[in-house]
């Protein structure tokens, strides 16, 4: 027994994982996210949240005067990722604004689908975005090429904001709306930076594994 306890501590070293095993490797990463989103599983994700999002919205509209939902614009409403697998999943915010003023960014479908179906149950539609305020008249313009319509509110993140979150700005915005009246049955967002800070009665967090907001 002895022998085998000094045996055990001899080998338990190497049997600890050093640092950088912990860490995936960059380019496998990379491949796992290509092959999730030609598979079709990336969309196959977001119908179902989507799907979700919808029957809370359909099973809460009863009786509710201003109903509202709130989404996201950047990998909720919108998908960037043609320009994410153009730039090899890197960022360059000059790069994005000029994808962004080309406004031929593709809808996530089951978003289109959400946000058709809100307004079709007079739900109103706001957009909250850490999109900057210089990039609305594109962003408005990006919005309809991909389908989009008739939305109550556009809110882009103003250039004056410098906190290191977004959520500041974002729940700031659902609690304006809810002093206006609106109940805010349904946020849908990508990043849970989206979905914190409350002023919303339920929320929906739609796969985002390339990239992370604060
Ligand atoms: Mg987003």
């Amino acid at each position: 027994m002895r022998r085998f306890l000094i045996a055990l501590l001899l080998l338990a070293p190497a049997l600890a994982q050093a640092p950088s095993q912990l860490i995936p490797n960059l380019t496998l990463v990379k491949e796992q996210v290509e092959h999730w989103v030609s598979s079709g599983e990336y969309a196959r994700e977001c119908e179902t949240i989507n799907a979700r999002a919808r029957a809370y919205l359909e099973a809460n509209l009863a009786g509710v005067k201003r109903p509202a939902l709130v989404l996201d614009i950047d990998e909720t409403s919108l998908s960037n990722y043609p320009l994410m697998l153009s730039e090899d999943f890197g960022f360059e915010q000059a790069r994005f604004d000029a994808w962004v003023a080309a406004a031929r960014t593709p809808p996530i479908p089951s978003t289109l689908e959400l946000f058709r179906y809100a307004e079709s149950r007079q739900v109103a539609c706001f957009f909250i975005t850490g999109r900057g305020e210089a990039l609305r008249e594109s962003t408005e313009k990006d919005l309809r090429n991909a389908g989009y319509s008739d939305w109550e509110g556009l809110y882009l993140k103003p250039e004056a904001y410098k906190e290191s979150s977004i959520v500041g700005f974002k729940s700031g915005v659902r609690r304006q709306l809810t002093d206006q009246g609106y109940e805010i049955l349904v946020n849908v967002g990508d990043q849970m930076s989206d979905l914190e800070g409350g002023y919303a009665q339920s929320f929906y967090k739609l796969p985002n594994p390339m990239y992370f907001i604060p």
